[in-house]
This record gives C-alpha cells, structure tokens and sequence, in this order.
C-alpha cells in the first residue's frame, strides 16, 4: 500500500496534467480493480482483496510518459488495462498502486496494403480493427471469443489465440506479432520499438515488462467464413469426424465440439435444439460440400447456417472458446473450467478422465494448430467441489499426459507452461527495472 503521503503527491502530481483524468470513486476503482476471473472460484477467493489506489487515464502518450515517472520517482505499483476481460485476473493490480486505462489510445495508426500489416494502438477494440481491415479484404488471422469487446493490446499482452487457432495456431507463434513501440517504466521514461524478435518477450507477460503504445500486426486476406452446426449423437463418431475436417483439404476458422449436456445450455439462437453431440465450424464457401459428405458418412446432420456476416444474432464466435464456458456459467454458475491440450490418440484419455468424473466434467474440444499440426485443445466444463477436488482432477489430467494451462493461477508462468522465460524476465529488467508492473505477475522476476 502506498503511504497516505506518497498516494497525495502522486495525485498532486498528475493533477496537473490537463491530459489525465484521475478516477477515485471508489465504484470506479472497483470496477477497475476487478476482470473476467470470477469464473475461477479459486481466484475469487485469492483476488477478492486486491483493490487499485487510483485509477488514472492517460489521453497521450506524453501523459502515459508522466504517469509512468510519476510511479517510477515514487516506486507505486503500476498495472494496464485494455477492457478488462481477461478471466486469468491478469489486469487485477495484486499489490494495489496505479490503475492505467489504455482506451484512449484506439487509432489504426497505418496499413501497408502490399503486406496487409497493420499498425495499432493497443486501446483500440479488436471489433473496430476488424471493420478497417474489412475495408481493405482483410482480417485479423486470431480473435478471442470476446472480439466485440476485448482490446488488441490486451488481447496480445493477455490472451493465447482463439478463433482461426486452428489455421493459425497461437499469438505467440512468430509471424503474428511483428513489431512493438513500449514506454518504459522509470524515472525518465524512454519510447522504443522493439522488432519481431525483442517484441515476443512482451506478447503474453500480462503487461509486466513494457508499456506497449503501439502494435504492428500481420493480417489475412477476408474470407467470407461460413457458419456449420453438425450434430452427431456418438461421442467417438463425433470426435473423429472433428479430426477428419481439420484434416481435410479445407479451409477452417473454427472447428470445436461441445458435449450434448452443454448445448442444451448455448444459446439457442438458430432455433436448433437437439440430444446430440454438436460441431460447430467456419468453413470457405467451397468447402461446405466436403463437410457436408464428411458429416453424412458418420449419419451426422449437416447444417449450414449462413455466412458469418449476415448473422443477426452474435454468431457462432460467441458459442465457442471460453463463450461455452460463460453460457454454460450463465445456466449454473457453479461450473468452472480447465484448458489443456490432449495427448494423442484423444479418445483413451478422454474415456478414462469420463469414467472417474462423470458428468461433472463436459468435453468442450477447440482443434488448434500446435508445432505446425492439429491438436485438440480441451476447456471442460469442471462442475465446482472445491480446491482439492479441482487440484485432483488437475493432477489426473496431467497424469494421463494432457498439457495444463490451469486457468486458477496468478502468475503467467502457471498459467503457461509452467517454466519461467528468460527472455519476458529480461525484457522486465530492460523496460521496468524498479519491477513496478503489476509486481507479483511475472514469477520469474525476483527483485
Ligand atoms: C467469455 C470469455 C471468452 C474469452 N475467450 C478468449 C479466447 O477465445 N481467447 C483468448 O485468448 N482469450 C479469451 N478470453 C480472455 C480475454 O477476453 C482475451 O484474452 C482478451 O483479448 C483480453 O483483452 P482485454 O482488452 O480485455 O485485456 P485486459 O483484460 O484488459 O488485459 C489483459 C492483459 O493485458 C495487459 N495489457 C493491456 N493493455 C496493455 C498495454 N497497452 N501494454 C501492455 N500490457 C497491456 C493487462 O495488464 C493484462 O495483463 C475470454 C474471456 C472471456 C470472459
């Protein structure tokens, strides 16, 4: 906590600033004290204290720049905020401080039409990204399920991947990211660029070694993507007709599976209900034939749904990833969630973990491309029994050999592969080196 004396100064100080707006209302600092983690009851319970000093907006960089020294002269604990929908409780400030909110900073600053990268500050929604590059035939190559409302720099500084995963594997996979302009964190703070190679140390650090002012992006040609459910009331027929269209010489964005005890829970905003197993895909128009005789050979039914854009509802991106997760929460708030990625063959894995947990675990499958070949990455639906329970179920995931990317974690190495990266911890000691960025994050930064 930040002494009354300091907390005073610091707000004397920024004050002054005619391009800040200071937040001190306390329901504003709650608001912006808290994200998406209330899916996780362990991180409720571990995050329920953590409560911002104040919250500041910045209208230019100067502003940010000030805001940064100001922290910096003061050692007060700084944390980034794009929308605040991260459910890894990634911009909830864990040592209280300075709240900054970066949506002030939403311009698409150019877009080179011969390479279709664009460059972006981090404020601006994924949404409004999509609408420019709409202009040019282009899109984004990954959107989280939350592409209305999340932000790109949160996206990159907190998210994995999403939709186009499996064409396009996932944000940290080099070639998405292309360059980087930061503010650092000290007493005179500096504006870099970072290229590729120095950028990937700050893409996915849950903004804990730079202040990132501006994004360079690598983009995909448009394609009008069209919408497919097909239901298929055998689990293993289901699973393997999901592995035969990723496998196939088709073009995807999206190719997931849910559970028949799920899809009773999503939406029903196709008039579609059914006692079946559900896949729910966007494919290319010349591809819908294909699927369509996939899905007959395992007496699935086939349904094309329409093109993505003339949906009125929210579409068929917000059924999938941690979507499923929220409209299932949204029916029983007692489910929480994993993610993992399966080991091959699935099956086996999938039938042992169903036999010890029943019903209180749902298969939610996401093919994804990992190391250049299709996986299934899961994100059950674990219905809540408490820590021991949960921790359990984790220990028999990974016993079976499933890869967890526990969503009840803290830090970023947790939450990832659970080893501490060299490179982001490095990056911390170049662009924050008094460790004031969201302190207690970044595992591998002991001082
Ligand atoms: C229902 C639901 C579905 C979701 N689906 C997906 C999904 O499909 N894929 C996925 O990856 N995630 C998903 N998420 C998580 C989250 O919505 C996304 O990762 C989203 O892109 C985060 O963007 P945001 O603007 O809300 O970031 P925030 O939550 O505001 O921030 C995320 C992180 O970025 C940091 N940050 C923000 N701005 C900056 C900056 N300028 N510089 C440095 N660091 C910064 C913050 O400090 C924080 O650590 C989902 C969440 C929910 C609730």
């Amino acid at each position: 906590m930040t002494t009354p004396e300091v907390f005073n100064d610091l707000c004397e100080e920024l004050s002054t600033c005619k391009d800040i707006d200071l937040l001190t209302a306390s329901s504003e600092i709650e608001r912006f004290s808290k994200d998406a983690y209330e899916y996780s009851p362990v991180l409720v319970d571990s995050l329920k204290d953590c409560r911002a000093e104040l919250v500041v907006r910045p209208q230019s960089l100067d502003a940010v720049k000030m805001v940064a020294s100001a922290c910096a002269i003061r050692k007060v604990p700084l944390t980034l905020r794009g929308s605040g929908t991260g459910n890894y409780g990634q911009c909830v400030p864990l040592r209280g401080g300075v709240v900054m909110l970066m949506g002030a900073f939403s311009r698409v600053e150019s877009f080179d039409q011969k390479t279709g990268i664009v460059k972006v500050q981090p404020g601006c929604l994924l949404r409004d990204l999509e609408r420019f590059l709409a202009i040019y035939g282009r899109q984004l190559r990954l959107v989280p399920s939350t592409w209305r409302s999340a932000s790109v720099g949160g996206f990159f500084a907190g998210g994995s991947g999403g939709i186009g995963s499996v064409r396009w594997g996932f944000l940290r996979d080099p070639g998405h990211l292309i360059s980087l302009e930061i503010i650092t964190v000290e007493r005179i703070p500096k504006q870099l660029h970072l290229d590729a190679k120095h950028a990937e140390a700050l893409n996915h650090a849950y903004g804990t070694n730079g202040i990132v002012t501006a994004l360079s992006l690598s983009t995909t040609r448009a394609v009008s993507w069209q919408e497919v459910s097909i239901d298929c009331s055998d689990w293993p027929e289901a699973v393997d007709l999901l592995l035969c269209c990723s496998r196939a010489a088709i073009n995807l964005n999206l190719c997931s599976l849910v559970e028949k005890d799920i899809v009773k829970h999503l939406p029903n905003w196709y008039g579609l209900t059914s006692g079946s197993h559900r896949l729910l895909l966007l494919v290319e128009s010349d591809s819908l034939s294909t699927v369509e005789r996939l899905a007959n050979s395992k007496e699935a039914t086939f349904r094309h749904l329409g093109s993505e854009k003339d949906q009125k509802g929210a579409g068929l991106k917000e059924l999938v990833w941690n979507h499923t997760t929220l409209h299932m929460r949204a029916a029983n708030s007692d489910w929480t969630y994993l993610q993992m990625l399966l080991p091959q063959p699935e099956l086996p894995v999938m039938r042992s973990l169903k036999k010890r947990w029943g019903n209180e675990l749902l298969w939610h499958l996401e093919v994804v491309r990992q190391q250049g070949s299709q996986r299934l990455a899961a994100l059950p639906l674990v219905k809540w029994r408490g820590k021991e329970h949960l921790e359990e179920l984790i220990a028999n995931c990974k016993e079976l050999g499933a890869v967890l990317f526990n969503p009840h974690v803290l830090t970023v190495e947790e939450g990832g592969l659970g080893l501490v990266d060299g490179d982001q911890v490095a990056a911390k000691r170049r662009f924050d080196p008094h460790g004031l960025m969201n302190p207690g994050k970044l595992k591998g930064w002991s001082g």
